[in-house]
């Protein structure tokens, strides 16, 4: 039975944002308007102790929370400092972790003495260049956010609150330049980069990808792979830098796996997943990315009124997630790429009767994959080391 070590929290389920390729707000779930507009204490106290119960029966002697919305930080420093206590004294040693837009930070400083005390990881989400930022990400009024969300992500990079920053986290845009996003990122020095697909099935594929079926076999790499190329460009300028510059989580993942290891997320391989979702109202769900796939795709009927995360555990929904090679459907199952490329993000499986397809980027990936895998092959020839069954 799975033991979850990750659980995200949404203890905010409204943005001060409008983001047109927000899949909470702008995806097939529409479950957030149904939803309290914060986590109330009453639901993190319960949540707590369902943790709590979670890794005692599990032996785990630490856990991550993830805080997270719509945006996290405008349920204020009050109420964030009184949900933090409350997690943090419910037993095992708990590493925080919060995602955000960054805005709040500049209007309630306070916020920042509140996530100093408990420690926690801040993540900002910043795609890029100013125009390919505004582009997508935009103020109610329209207005992009850009200028605003550097602002915040300058006030993280200063001496006094670097400790909390963990990084950036930009959405990929084929109408953006690759190299020019991954410069501007590297401007604010962030610790850590991730760069995200746009989410998207088969039934609504991602912006400029035209799918018009469900391949049938693993990538022949002859079809188009927009999203790989920009990706590969990205690889080449982080990978070729005379030094390190930062860490870009899929590339290093994607390189521990072409070496045998296991990777952290979700989006490649084929860890078995451990992170579970309590939304504002206390219902367990799972990832959010799945609110692309239709109307209640991440729901499970459970919640911690009435539930523990054991029940989560023993959920189908959760089960068919631990199978590794054998969860996978029959194309991917028999793909020489699968154990490295995991069929991708679940939730980019769908497409209309399940998630047993390859993922709507499975060119993308392979393509990645495939470049990927020969430039560390090329490294590694190029040290000069005697390989095993070398000649
Ligand atoms: S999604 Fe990944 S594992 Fe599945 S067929 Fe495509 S490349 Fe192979």
């Amino acid at each position: 039975m799975v033991a979850f070590r990750q659980f995200l929290l949404k203890i905010h389920s409204r943005c001060n944002l409008a983001c047109d390729y927000c899949y909470v707000y702008e995806g097939a779930d529409q479950s957030w308007r149904g939803r309290p507009r914060r986590m109330e204490l009453a639901t993190v106290r319960r949540t707590a102790r369902r943790i709590a119960e979670h890794a005692a029966e599990h032996g785990l002697d630490e856990v991550s929370v993830v805080l997270h919305g719509g945006e996290p930080l405008l349920v204020g420093a009050g109420h964030l400092d009184a949900l933090l206590g409350e997690l943090a004294g419910c037993g095992p040693r708990v590493r925080f972790g919060l995602q955000t837009n960054g805005l709040r930070l500049l209007e309630e400083p306070a916020l920042l003495d509140v996530l100093h005390r408990y420690r926690v990881a801040v993540g900002v989400s910043l795609d890029g260049a100013r125009a390919d930022h505004d582009r997508h990400r935009r103020l109610p009024s329209g207005a992009g956010s850009w200028a605003r969300t550097a602002e915040a992500v300058r006030l993280l990079g200063q001496d006094r609150h670097r400790e909390l920053f963990a990084g950036l986290l930009c959405v990929v845009d084929l109408a953006a330049d690759p190299v020019e996003t991954y410069e501007a990122l590297l401007e604010f020095a962030p610790p850590r980069l991730d760069l995200l697909l746009p989410h998207g099935t088969w039934l609504a594929p991602p912006p400029g990808l035209r799918r018009r079926a469900v391949p049938g076999a693993p990538p022949s790499g002859v079809e188009p792979a927009p999203y790989g190329e920009w990706l590969i460009a990205a690889f080449d300028r982080w990978y070729d830098a005379p030094r390190r510059e930062t860490g870009v989580r899929l590339f290093e993942e994607l390189a521990v796996l072409l070496l045998g290891g296991r990777a952290a997320s979700e989006a490649v391989g084929l860890t078995p997943v451990d992170l579970v979702v309590v939304e504002a109202d206390g219902s367990i769900e799972q990832a959010d990315s799945l609110k692309v796939a239709y109307d209640g795709a991440p729901g499970t009927g459970l919640d911690v009124w009435r539930h523990g995360f054991a029940d989560a555990a023993a959920h189908p929904a959760f089960r068919a997630r631990q199978r590794g090679l054998a969860g996978l459907g029959p194309v991917c199952s028999g793909c020489p790429l699968a154990r490295v490329c995991g069929g991708g993000l679940y939730a980019h499986r769908w497409a209309g009767d399940g998630f047993g397809h390859p993922s709507v980027y499975c060119a993308d990936l392979g393509r990645l994959i495939g470049h990927v895998g020969g430039r560390l092959r090329e490294g590694v020839a190029g040290l000069g080391v005697p390989l095993r069954g070398a000649g």
